[in-house]
């Protein structure tokens, strides 16, 4: 039997997460000294007591021709008991197999507060991920002051977990028909970590683990981060969630497949660039 079959979930997760936890100020120690040792630049855009909210940024190590690479955004840990999402960033920085022709953003935590606590939302208690539009939070707030810096990008990853979920699953947003991504990012999770499969999940209508999305972010009261992206500097957004009822070496394994094969799809023969104009 493969071995991915043997996974499964530990019904650990009644009402809520209560998996393992991670220590924050570790990993994003790490993950600074991985980004310098692999030549990324960091930027400190907030501050919360002495946990940092920070943006990393690679350079495309090759052109094959000017302007050409691919810009690709990658956030994560915006929920604060989803430990496997800052843990891929630091994988993936540790790694370090980045595509060379793209050019990389990398926020790999977007609510330190919420992971010393093992919750949800901040230390106010508020989900940062419903705070795009009215930008009441500190952090949310800092963070779309830095986000209005940058220029367009072709790719936004957004990683996640979901603590009730059977399996890996992903939303897609994709208003003007590009090549569909959510298929082949499910097809490579497979591999590591069993997918939801359900007709519906969270409430809405998916098919082989990909969720679509056809709400029009401006009719929207709250708007997590994906929407204020694809309002204002994305038209192709891919929230990725995790089974967070499974062991937490299985959940990063699934969020790196993903966000590796969302790279290669992206940069595999330039048909990912979508945005001409800086
Ligand atoms: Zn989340």
């Amino acid at each position: 039997m493969p071995e991915i079959l043997r996974v499964q979930k530990l019904g650990k997760n009644i009402g809520g997460y209560h998996g393992e936890t991670i220590d924050i100020r570790a990993v994003l120690r790490d993950v600074k000294s991985a980004g310098q040792m692999h030549g990324w630049s960091s930027e400190l855009f907030y501050k919360t007591g002495d946990l940092e909210l920070l943006a990393l940024h690679r350079k495309p190590s090759l052109l094959r021709t000017p302007h050409s690479a691919p810009r690709i955004y990658i956030s994560t840990g915006i929920h604060g008991d989803e430990p496997a999402g800052p843990t891929a960033a630091l994988r993936l920085l540790e790694e370090n197999k980045w595509p060379a022709a793209a050019e990389l953003w990398l926020l790999p935590c977007l609510n330190p507060d919420g992971f010393v606590l093992n919750s949800r939302g901040n230390a106010g208690g508020i989900d940062l991920n419903r705070d795009y539009r009215h930008l009441e939070s500190s952090e949310v707030a800092a963070h779309v002051r830095w986000l209005e810096r940058q220029p367009k990008f072709d790719l936004t990853l957004c990683l996640h977990e979901d603590w009730e979920s059977p399996g890996f699953y992903a939303y897609e947003l994709n208003p003007d028909d590009h090549a569909p991504l959510g298929e082949k990012i499910v097809a490579a999770v497979a591999n590591v970590c069993p997918i939801d499969v359900s007709p519906v999940i969270e409430g809405r209508e998916a098919r082989g683990g990909v969720i679509n999305p056809s709400l029009d972010p401006a009719t929207r009261p709250l708007w997590p981060e994906s929407f204020w992206l694809l309002q204002n500097k994305t038209r192709r957004s891919c929230t990725l969630e995790s089974p967070s009822d499974f062991p937490l070496p299985v959940r990063v394994d699934a969020l790196v497949a993903a966000v590796n094969a969302a790279l290669m799809i992206v940069t595999a023969d330039g048909a990912g660039k979508l945005v001409s104009a800086r």
